[in-house]
């Protein structure tokens, strides 16, 4: 037997043309970020196993395009069934390959599943709209119609639920879906995509083509890919937006982020604190929604900052499918170490670490652990108010009024999310309006909307224009025609 089948999760396969193959060439180890134990191997796809992926999906394309859209979401349904049937186990294998706690990762797959749910209703969201009589005897009608393959290409965060913005969405719609997964967590996508194959989509359908960044380029380079939608970092989305765009396809590509929180006077301060710290730790802070800048009114601020020291104290550190550990670790040792570096950054600059995790030990297990680390008395010009770190790190910064904090928040480069800590409603309204985040959120540390809403930022957290999830995503996987017709003899 060779070492990489011994492994405990064995080598991770392609599912092309209804077939589980191995990628053509050599790949990177899958690591448990807890126990640093090799659990899996990944291979990276060639071109020519991406235009395999291609041509099954066109040739699936039109027949299932055909299908009435009843019979297309049948299969949803039946999916819903499986993932919800293998709720534990699948978070159990997230846990494992991306660090997180059970928790976090059962609440992953339900947001996931909730998009399955969104999409068994795309015989209404499909509907475009008709006028009788728009003009003297003639009826209009507009049409939404599949376009062809699509694609998906995610990032390491959110293996359970970020595919799922796309997947059932695309092929509801009549279109073939091929996903791309992190090549650094594959291991909850492939199972997800054998539930979908035995939740009975036809060959071609959907498919998994596994890789790092020569799987994209192919990907990107494919003429006979009509759209592309990307979840990642800034930087790489930035990039997929102008080449994706520049070789004729639709393209949604969500970036990366940098999350504020603003606590005024008149906040429940116990609330605030444990919904902020909550939203800066939770996934060891490695989510597009953290928010790990906070900006608080100088009256409240000193009772702020120990009532945040005092929750960071809470925290449980360790394995994520050990009962009581409330943080994972980071995804590798080498973010990690970035990670550790930003904090170096930040003492540097005059930020005082009140709360200090850097030297945590975790007994029995040798993974890419860090403790929380609360920062105090940010200035908005510190490299940790501004870059994002992706770790369990958040910073204090004191503001003289909302005025201020709105400044600072709107000065950064991101918008993917805000929240506001008030008991004002007047307060609430101007945050509404004033502040530029695609998802905010009042009295809330996590601005995560629902399935039938869509999810997008703003400015550098999103380039495109129509978001992922709901109304938007099935308008990005149509096209939209409009018929006209006459009858002279009505
Ligand atoms: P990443 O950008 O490194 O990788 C994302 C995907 O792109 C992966 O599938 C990877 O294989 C591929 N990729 C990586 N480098 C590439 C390159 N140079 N060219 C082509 N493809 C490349 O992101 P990550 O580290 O996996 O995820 C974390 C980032 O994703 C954070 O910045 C986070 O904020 C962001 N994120 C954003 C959202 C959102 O909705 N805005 C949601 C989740 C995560």
């Amino acid at each position: 037997m060779s070492q990489k089948a011994e492994l405990e999760y064995g080598e991770v396969r392609n599912y092309v043309a209804g077939e589980w193959t191995a990628p053509g060439n050599e790949g990177i180890p899958v690591d448990n970020p807890a126990t640093g134990e090799t659990i899996a191997h990944i291979g990276f796809s060639t071109p020519e196993n991406v235009d395999a992926a291609v041509e099954a999906g066109q040739d699936a394309f039109e027949e299932w395009r055909q299908r009435p859209v009843e019979e297309r979401i049948q299969p949803l349904f039946e999916l819903k069934q499986l993932l919800e049937e293998h709720q534990d186990e699948l978070a159990e294998l997230l846990v494992d390959e991306e660090g997180k706690t059970f928790a976090e990762a059962k609440g992953e797959l339900r947001r996931g599943i909730e998009n399955v749910e969104v999409a068994t209703g795309i015989p209404s969201l499909m509907q475009a709209g008709h006028v009788e009589n728009a003009a003297p005897g003639i009826d209009e009608t507009a049409v939404r119609q599949p376009l062809g393959v699509f694609a998906a290409i995610t990032p390491f965060n959110f293996p359970g639920m970020i595919p799922m913005w796309f997947l059932p969405y695309a092929v509801a719609t009549g279109n073939s879906f091929i996903l791309k997964p992190s090549e650094q967590d594959p291991l909850v996508p492939q199972r997800m995509v054998e539930l979908a194959e035995e939740a009975g989509f036809p060959e071609g359908v959907v498919q998994l083509v596994n890789g790092g960044v020569d799987t994209v380029n192919a990907i990107l380079n494919h003429e006979g890919i009509e759209g592309v939608s990307f979840v990642g970092s800034t930087p790489v989305a930035e990039t997929i937006y102008e080449r994706a765009a520049a070789s004729g396809k639709r393209v949604q590509a969500q970036g990366g982020a940098k999350n504020h929180i603003i606590v005024t006077e008149s906040a429940d301060l116990e609330f605030a604190a444990d919904k902020a710290i909550g939203s800066a730790l939770a996934c060891s802070g490695q989510r597009c929604l953290a928010n790990d800048v906070v900006a608080v009114e100088e009256s409240v601020y000193e009772e702020f900052v120990d009532l945040a020291v005092e929750r960071a104290d809470r925290q449980v550190v360790g394995y994520g499918n050990d009962g009581g550990t409330t943080v994972g670790p980071l995804i590798s040792a080498e973010h990690e170490q970035q990670v550790r570096n930003d904090i170096e950054t930040a003492i540097s600059e005059g930020a005082e670490l009140v709360y200090d995790g850097r030297e945590l030990e975790v007994d029995e297990y040798d993974g890419n652990f860090l403790g929380p680390c609360v920062f105090r008395d940010l200035t908005a010009d510190m490299v940790i108010a501004r870059k994002e770190i992706f770790g369990p790190v958040v910073g204090i910064m004191p503001v003289s009024d909302l005025d201020e904090a709105l400044a600072v928040m709107n000065a950064s480069d991101y918008g993917n999310a805000a929240s506001l800590f008030t008991s004002s409603g007047a307060e609430a309204k101007r945050f509404r309006h004033d502040a530029e985040a695609g998802n905010l959120a009042v009295n809330a540390g996590t601005a995560a909307p629902m399935a039938f809403f869509h999810f997008g930022g703003e400015k550098d957290s999103f380039f495109g224009d129509l978001h992922a999830q709901a109304e938007d995503v099935v308008r990005f996987y149509t096209d939209e025609s409009v018929y006209i017709e006459r009858w002279p003899n009505a």
